[in-house]
């Protein structure tokens, strides 16, 4: 057998990482706390059914990239690509869609089989917002003004660009489909293989084709924003003049087609030019089909999910570690001394790191090697006087403070 490895495209996330990932979190979570959403969890694995209902039999997902078993049980189980899914089967099943709107939050890991590279692994995190049972343009912009929110807090808004399309109505993607079918029935031998199968199963994705011969086709391909009906152009037009209001720029990209079934309307996605090959951070659309496509009533949402790793790989300075107080005893009933103190200065709200062993050299270099801002060192004398020494490691100024004044006194800013 191997040495043991972390499965392919997976990772693990060590202190200075995970900080990074908790920035990104937290960031996204005030945002859209501030525009009134509460978070929701729902369980990393679901009924295969919610995902084959939802993403359709024939995206990439499902054909491709789903994590799927037969658990001991014998239930057909898979760990969720995504995050809307599962957010609104806990609405069916949850009785929620009576209270709509439902403005949720979310933040877990996702699991597809792709092939990994910078910015894509099996197993990637993401933050996301739901919008449920609002029809009307103006959630659209809301929830796309939420995604620039929120690329903003994190200090990357301005090395993001935002594109949006519209897929219209049901009516207007039907008419649009035969246009491009038609279109890419006459280039069909020049497109890949899997854009050949796309092509009779589901034409529209081929305008998401990465294949640079695909892409040369789709090209010159016709645009389904030339097909709107009016009540369709209306929405798009009330959607953009929301935009235009908030003052966040956007570029019509009429290739937008998101990798989902369910979309209708709007569809968008912030992209950057600095992570190479991987430049989607943050997208979404409209998905006014979905819950009634999954069982519930027919209530619209709206919604963006964002990679967390392709986040925090923009944000360029994450909050350090906080720095903590190094409680340094120096014999046996110091020691004893010690684990009172560090409980105490840690109840006040102190990070504390305590020394456990050797000589007050080694411990002093342990406080260096943890970046303690203060030691506070206990020995035999001080015990005596109730008190502690207190060194401040950056300047080594160093003074007499009295047991009964030491979180006080370290808590001073
Ligand atoms: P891509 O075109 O990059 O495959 P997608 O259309 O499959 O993206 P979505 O399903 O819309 O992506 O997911 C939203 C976001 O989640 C993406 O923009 C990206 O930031 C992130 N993401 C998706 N798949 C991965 C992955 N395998 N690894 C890391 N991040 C991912
Ligand atoms: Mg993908």
């Amino acid at each position: 057998m191997a040495t043991l490895q972390p499965v392919r495209g997976t990772h693990d996330l060590l202190p200075d990482d995970t900080r990074r990932f908790r920035h990104v979190v937290e960031t996204g979570r005030q945002s859209a706390e501030r525009a009134g959403y509460d978070e929701i969890a729902t369980p990393i694995f679901e009924f295969s059914e919610v995902f084959k209902r939802t993403l359709g039999d024939t995206s990439d997902i499902v054909t491709k990239e789903m994590y799927s078993f037969t658990d001991k049980g014998g239930d057909d189980i898979t760990l969720r690509p995504e995050g809307t899914a599962g957010v609104v089967r806990a609405v069916i099943s949850g009785g929620l869609a009576q209270h709509v709107p439902l403005k949720y939050f979310y933040a877990g890991p996702m699991f597809r089989y792709e092939r990994p590279q910078k910015g894509r692994q099996r197993q990637f995190h993401q933050i996301g917002v739901e919008l449920i049972g609002v029809g009307e343009p103006l959630g659209d912009v809301e929830v796309i003004g939420l995604g620039a929110a929120t690329l903003d807090a994190l200090g990357i808004g301005a090395r993001c660009t935002l594109e949006i399309n519209s897929l219209g109505n049901a009516a207007s993607r039907a008419a649009y489909r035969t246009r491009l079918v038609t279109y890419l029935g006459d280039h069909r031998a020049a497109l890949s293989d899997d854009s050949r199968v796309r092509l009779e199963r589901n034409p529209l994705r081929v305008l998401d084709s990465k294949d640079p011969r695909d892409r040369q086709i789709v090209a010159g391909a016709p645009v389904l924003v030339d097909s709107l009906d009016p009540e369709s152009a209306e929405f798009f037009a009330a959607v953009r003049a929301g935009l235009d209001a908030l003052g966040i720029a956007y570029r019509v990209n009429p290739h937008i087609v998101r990798g989902l079934d369910y979309y209708c309307h709007t569809a968008f996605e912030f992209t950057t030019e600095a992570l190479g090959a991987q430049g989607t951070v943050l997208a979404g659309g409209r998905y006014d089909g979905l819950v009634q496509q999954m069982g519930g009533p027919a209530i619209p949402g709206v919604g963006w999910a964002a990679g967390i790793e392709r986040l925090a790989m923009l944000v360029a300075d994450t909050p350090p570690a906080r720095r903590p107080v190094a409680v340094v005893p120096v014999g046996e009933a110091a020691e004893r001394e010690a684990l009172r103190i560090a409980a105490r200065l840690r109840a006040a709200g102190l990070r504390v790191d305590l020394g456990y062993r050797g000589n007050l050299a080694r411990r002093m270099k342990q406080a260096n090697r943890v970046n303690a801002a203060h030691a506070v060192i206990l020995g035999d004398d001080e015990i005596a006087a109730g008190a502690a020494t207190v060194r401040d490691l950056d300047s080594g100024t160093q003074a007499r403070v009295a047991l009964a004044d030491l979180a006080a006194h370290l808590l001073k800013p």
